[in-house]
């Protein structure tokens, strides 16, 4: 790689990250980045001292790029992070990235960017005001069996778009974890899983939907409080005419699919949004797209969207992660009063 220097001496054909949040998917992304060429976790930001010590020593961080969340606001006289990963629970995401962006650091947060979409706009407003990037962490905008579909879909292999179906699921285990807290969810499967089926359905079907309806199930009121949906069932309509139906769930295992189909051929990827390996056939056969690490990939790609101005195949800005929200707040009204929503 062509590597350049600026005036301060820094190597700008690397990101240099630091991580939010050192719990189980910021352990993930940084395992992961030990095999980016173009992205390198050089800082942490962390609310356990225990947490830091051990990261300073597996991943050689210095004392001085360790921060908590009293005191990381520092960060911006930093020279050595260039873009912070925000990895904490989804309700703090709202407040952690926009003091990030008023540090003058580039953004990337996790999905879902915020649990409502005037959150995400703020979010977005702070960025560019502060004139950094902000992109979500959609892993699956970079992962070579989905990105295969959507380039047979614009090439019209699969003729006229009429349905896309998307189940996302597991059983969640730990009733006192956060993603039961709406506190700190923001709410159930669909904050958490069901945007996979959301965002997926705006990719695969490569259109924005303009009304919503949706039914919410809960069988277990005890596990799954007000407020944190156990399954949601939710149905979308497009402007081609084409139409989406999906399921988001806290309690049935083996639901990872999308399925879209048209005048003239199907794709179906098995598992869909997994951390891997994604299994994907059309009607022309199976696809045989590489199997790579998804937050590899994903990094070393937000590395020449940040520092070279890529422009990915599919969008991961804070504008993608606003529809998504949008389109959630619209499930979430559907479902409690039983009527379409319409999005136009
Ligand atoms: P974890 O609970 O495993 O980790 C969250 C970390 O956030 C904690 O370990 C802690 O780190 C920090 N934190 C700060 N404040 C709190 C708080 N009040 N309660 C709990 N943790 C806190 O969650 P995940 O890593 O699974 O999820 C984090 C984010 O990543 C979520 O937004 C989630 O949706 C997203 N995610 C995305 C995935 C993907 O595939 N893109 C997969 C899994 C999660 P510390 O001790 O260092 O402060």
């Amino acid at each position: 790689m062509n590597k350049t220097t600026d005036k301060t001496g820094r190597n700008d054909s690397m990101l240099r990250l630091a991580i939010m949040g050192l719990g189980s998917y910021g352990t993930r992304v940084a395992e992961a980045m030990r095999d980016c060429k173009k992205a390198k976790l050089t800082g942490v930001i962390s609310g356990t001292p225990s947490k830091i010590k051990d990261w300073k020593g597996k991943y050689g961080i210095p004392e001085k790029n360790c921060y908590n969340y009293e005191n990381f606001d520092a960060i911006k006289d930093n020279p050595d992070i260039d873009a912070v990963y925000v990895i904490t629970p989804n309700a703090l995401h709202h407040d952690e990235v926009i003091r990030v962006a008023k540090a003058g650091k580039h953004v990337i947060c996790e999905k879902p960017m915020a649990i409502n979409a005037t959150e995400a706009q703020e979010m977005i407003d702070a960025c560019k005001k502060a004139n950094v990037k902000l992109l979500v962490g959609y892993r699956m905008h970079f992962e070579p069996h989905t990105l295969k579909i959507v380039e047979m879909r614009n090439s019209g292999d699969f003729g006229k778009i009429l349905f896309f179906q998307g189940l996302v699921g597991f059983t969640i285990d730990d009733p006192n974890q956060w993603r039961l807290n709406k506190a700190l969810s923001g709410g159930g499967s669909m904050m958490d899983i069901g945007i996979y089926a959301v965002n997926g359905s705006r990719y695969m079907i490569g259109e924005e939907p303009v009304w919503v309806t949706a039914e919410e199930i809960k069988n277990d009121p005890v596990k799954f409080k007000e407020g944190i949906d156990e399954t949601m069932l939710f149905q979308f309509g497009f402007p081609s005419g084409a139409v989406a139906s999906c399921l988001s769930t806290y309690s049935m295992n083996n639901l990872d699919r999308f399925f879209l189909n048209g005048t003239n051929g199907f794709a179906e990827l098995m598992p869909a949004t997994g951390y891997g390996p994604i299994r994907g056939r059309t009607n022309q056969g199976e696809l045989t797209a590489p199997d790579v690490t998804h937050q590899t990939v994903q990094m070393d790609e937000m590395a020449d969207i940040i520092l070279r101005n890529k422009k990915p195949l599919i969008p991961a800005d804070g504008e993608e992660a606003l529809k998504d929200l949008k389109i959630i707040g619209a499930i979430y009204e559907a479902a409690k009063t039983g009527k379409k929503v319409s999005l136009t």
